[in-house]
């Protein structure tokens, strides 16, 4: 898969997530709230980032530590709440292999990236 093509699938799939995620709690329809509309920009500017993208390696190996603390907790109440429903909705392997592919970018980064704090 190219490079653009899987970044701009794991954008989709972060915009699923938290559309799903806003409409459910926050009440809204079509339309993210604020706060969620800054975690999804955040999101996708994260990918863009992402010194790894132009590498083959999967973000799973990534050493880099993506997301700044608040906008990880944040992506993690999102992928608990979006995960598994968009799992039944959308039984796609290729998004199946995405949402792990973020979820992990997410979940297992440790260390916070200095520029973010
Ligand atoms: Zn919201």
């Amino acid at each position: 898969m190219e490079v653009n093509e899987k970044r701009f699938r794991e954008k989709q799939t972060i915009e699923v997530m938290v559309r799903m995620y806003c409409k459910d709690h926050h009440g809204t329809s079509g339309k993210l709230c604020d706060q969620c509309a800054e975690f999804l920009v955040y999101s996708h500017d994260r990918l863009d980032k992402c010194p790894f993208g132009n590498k083959k390696g999967p973000c799973r190996q990534c050493q880099v530590h993506c997301y700044k603390p608040a906008m990880r907790q944040r992506a993690q109440e999102v992928m608990r709440y979006a995960g598994p429903r968009m799992m039944r909705r959308r039984p796609v392997s290729a998004i199946r292999h995405l949402y792990k592919e973020v979820k992990h970018k997410v979940m297992k980064h440790k260390r916070a990236d200095p520029d973010d704090k």
